[in-house]
Order: C-alpha cells, then sequence, then structure tokens
C-alpha cells in the first residue's frame, strides 16, 4: 500500500470497497469518485503507528469507561472525548441459563441497550459527532429507521450541534420522542425507508450538513467496531467462536468485522470470530443473496424488528465481506421467533431488547439448531437496542397483567398461582 501523509497521522487513506483504487486520505471523503454512490469506501490504517499507542497493558492501564478508550483505532484527530456522552463499554454478561438451555458450550450477551440513547447506534453517532466538530460543521444529518436518528440527536445535543433528522412514519414512538427531547428537527416522510433515504440524501447535498448516513459514510462502521474491541478486551482477547449480530443496512456488522480485524492486524488477538449476520424472514435482502448466491435484490420490508426493516441495504459490500472473511453464516428467522427471544432473554437472563436488538439470539438459537454452531462452541451474542424503545411489541412478546379488584380473596380467584 502506498503510504501518504496525512494530519492525522495512523490514518493511510480510503480504498474503494467496488474498484479497490487507493485514494490518499483527504479530511471528508464520503464514496469513490469513479464508483459513484455504490463506491463506499473502507479507510485504511497505519498498524505500525498504532501499535505503539495502544496495547493489552496499555489498555490495562486506562481508566477510561467509554470506547474512547480505543481512539488510537479511530479516524479522529487525538483530542479529549471526556465531555462527549458516555458511550461504550457496555457490560459483557455471562450467559447463567439460556448457553445451557441451546446445549451451549458458553454464550455471552452484549448488552448494547445500555448505552446512552439506548442502542449501538451511538457509537457511530459519537464519532460521526466527533467528526463534524473536527470538520466545523454546525449541522449533523442522517435518515434512519428511529435509532441511529435519536442517538445521532442525543450525541450532537450533548456537544451543541443541530440536528435534521428524516424518518419512515413507522418509527416506533419511543424513538420518535427521543428525538425531538433531544432538540433534532425531525421530517417524518410519508413514505419507505428507501424513499425517506432518498429525501434526506437530496437534502443534505443542498444543505451542506455533515452526513451521518451509515451505509454512506465510513466513519459510521468505524464507530461500531468498537463493539468488538471491547467483546475482545472483556474476554482477556479470546473471544468467542462466533458473535451474533442482527443485520439491517450492514454497516453494524462491517463495524463488528472491522473491530476484530484491527485487532488481529495489531497481533492482539490470534483469531477473528466467526460471524453469524441474522434478519427476518420477513425482510432478508442478505439471506437471500446469501443463499442464492446472486447479488442482493430488493425486498418488502415486512417484519415488526423495525430497526432491521431495510429493504434496499446501503451497505452490502462490507456486510458481505464480514460474513466471508471470518468464515460466518447468514440466518433468517420469523417474527414469532424474534418475540420469543425478547421474552426468554427478559425472562432468563435479565436482559431486555428491542425485537432487532434479540434477533441475533433468535439466529443463535435457529443456527443451533440447524447444526451450523455446534454445541462445543461459545457464542456471544450482541443485544443491539433497549426493549423500551419500542414497548408495543414488548407488550406483545409478554402477555398481558393479571387484572384483580383491591381485595385479597378476589386475588386468589385469579391465575396468579396457577
Ligand atoms: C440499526 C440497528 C441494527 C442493524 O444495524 P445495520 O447497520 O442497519 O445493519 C440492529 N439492531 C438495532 C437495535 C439497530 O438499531
Ligand atoms: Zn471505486
Amino acid at each position: 500500500m502506498i503510504k501518504t501523509k496525512s494530519d492525522i497521522p495512523h490514518l493511510l487513506g480510503y480504498t474503494c470497497t467496488i474498484c479497490g483504487t487507493h485514494y490518499p486520505y483527504e479530511k471528508e471523503m464520503l464514496t469513490c469518485p469513479k464508483c459513484g454512490e455504490t463506491g463506499i469506501l473502507d479507510i485504511d490504517y497505519d498498524y505500525d503507528i498504532i501499535g505503539k499507542n495502544i496495547s493489552r497493558e496499555s489498555l490495562k492501564n486506562d481508566p477510561d469507561n467509554s470506547m474512547w478508550r480505543y481512539k488510537a483505532l479511530m479516524p479522529l484527530e487525538d483530542r479529549e472525548y471526556t465531555s462527549f456522552l458516555r458511550v461504550g463499554w457496555t457490560p459483557l454478561y455471562k450467559s447463567l441459563r439460556l448457553g445451557d438451555e441451546l446445549g451451549l458450550k458458553g454464550l455471552y450477551l452484549k448488552d448494547d441497550g445500555l448505552n446512552p440513547t439506548a442502542s449501538l447506534k451511538d457509537r457511530a453517532s459519537g464519532v460521526a459527532v466527533a467528526k463534524a466538530l473536527e470538520l466545523g460543521y454546525d449541522t449533523i444529518s442522517c435518515s434512519s429507521t428511529g435509532n441511529a436518528a435519536s442517538s445521532c440527536a442525543g450525541n450532537a445535543a450533548r456537544m451543541g450541534l443541530n440536528t435534521v433528522i428524516f424518518v419512515p412514519e413507522r418509527a416506533p414512538q419511543g424513538k420518535l420522542a427521543q428525538m425531538l427531547i433531544f432538540g433534532a428537527r425531525v421530517v417524518s416522510v410519508i413514505g419507505d425507508y428507501r424513499e425517506t433515504f432518498n429525501l434526506s440524501k437530496a437534502a443534505i447535498a443542498k444543505y451542506g450538513w455533515y452526513n451521518r448516513n451509515a451505509g454512506i459514510n465510513p466513519v459510521m462502521a468505524e464507530g461500531k467496531k468498537t463493539v468488538s474491541l471491547e467483546i475482545a478486551e472483556q474476554l482477556n482477547f479470546e473471544p468467542t467462536d462466533w458473535v451474533a449480530v442482527s443485520v439491517g443496512d450492514g454497516c453494524t456488522i462491517a463495524g463488528v468485522y472491522l473491530g476484530f480485524r484491527d485487532l488481529y492486524e495489531l497481533g492482539m488477538i490470534d483469531r477473528v470470530p466467526r460471524i453469524l449476520g441474522v434478519q427476518s424472514t420477513g425482510c432478508s435482502p442478505f439471506v437471500d443473496a446469501a443463499r442464492d448466491n446472486a447479488p442482493l435484490k430488493p425486498t418488502p420490508e415486512n417484519t415488526l424488528a423495525d430497526s432491521i426493516s431495510v429493504g434496499v441495504p446501503r451497505n452490502p459490500v462490507k456486510a458481505l465481506r464480514a460474513v466471508s472473511a471470518s468464515k460466518g453464516a447468514w440466518v433468517a428467522v420469523p417474527d414469532e421467533d424474534i418475540l420469543d427471544a425478547m421474552r426468554e432473554m427478559g425472562q432468563k437472563e435479565g436482559v431486555f431488547g428491542e425485537p432487532s436488538g434479540v434477533t441475533s439470539y433468535a439466529g443463535v438459537k435457529a443456527a443451533v439448531a440447524s447444526g451450523i454452531i455446534r454445541p462445543d462452541e461459545t457464542v456471544t451474542c450482541i443485544c443491539s437496542g433497549s426493549g423500551l424503545k419500542d414497548v408495543v411489541n414488548a407488550l406483545k412478546a409478554a402477555g398481558d397483567p393479571i387484572r384483580c379488584k383491591p381485595d385479597l380473596e378476589e386475588l386468589e380467584k385469579t391465575d396468579l398461582f396457577k
């Protein structure tokens, strides 16, 4: 690779994921000029420089309990991030029951619903806000099925940036309430996610805002990769055999791979876990394409897991690579299984995820049942968003409470002890 100078010493430049052209580092580059909008870029790092700034030992002594403990691995100028919202360093729980029920050697749950705006998207939004400030923008914008938008709004509010959000009409109330409370200007688009995305793209181009669209902006997956850096560090740099993640646009799974790849390049782990990409059967363009060994086709968006209801994913190349390069697998699960997963994770582990957050676990169950994951293997399941985001579906999964008059005799007539 040609090394070029940049004002961020550990950044070499960009490589197009489609045509492979290498570009020297420029402050802001979103997609490949030759390939256009589908020419998603990879960010290239100088691991020799990074290796001088971060190691297992340096991390052991780093008191920072946020994703900024990994700033040496981010595409940003070196500065303090202590005033930002505290994103990351979410708990990695060893499963106490579900892993045994599945007959697995080990199961871990990474609860990313415990981020400041309650989803994994905070990892990307934190980095996006940092980048927007670094580049001197005063407004940041994105289109989103909900979580990217609410996290963008929250992280931007903290740092004093304006936010303009485009959401499809169907965005759940919890997420909408978050964006509005964080002071974003919210445009609810009468249409599906594809139409929402296209309107945001046109508006961002016209008004010159910072573009937080995850499919297009290569910086987003670099923020999301911190989930893998944490999983590895929390497991003493011996990650599980598999890591399962729910997939919509494909940026999250791309980031999951990038984090492990970075650690592998730095010699901090000795293998990259196999990555399980999970979608709903109601909207599964990645699973379909992998099964048919064909390019992605636009699909309808028929799932209650709204965060992964993406019929035209914007980050197909990096997402497919995450699974192929890690020798992973793709699986789809029906919405009923997603609701079951929501209830089981809540009841048996005390982790409350939104439908898209627990789809990963439903996928692990399916992969164990079909023999993709073997009993002698270990798995980390990323729970990517909190269940409080979507109370309507939580109640659908959990059922109704027992109704009773305020009287002990009446209580005994109920189903309470049945
Ligand atoms: C966005 C999101 C995903 C999927 O991420 P993509 O980058 O769209 O693939 C999964 N779960 C939750 C909770 C999300 O908000
Ligand atoms: Zn290109």
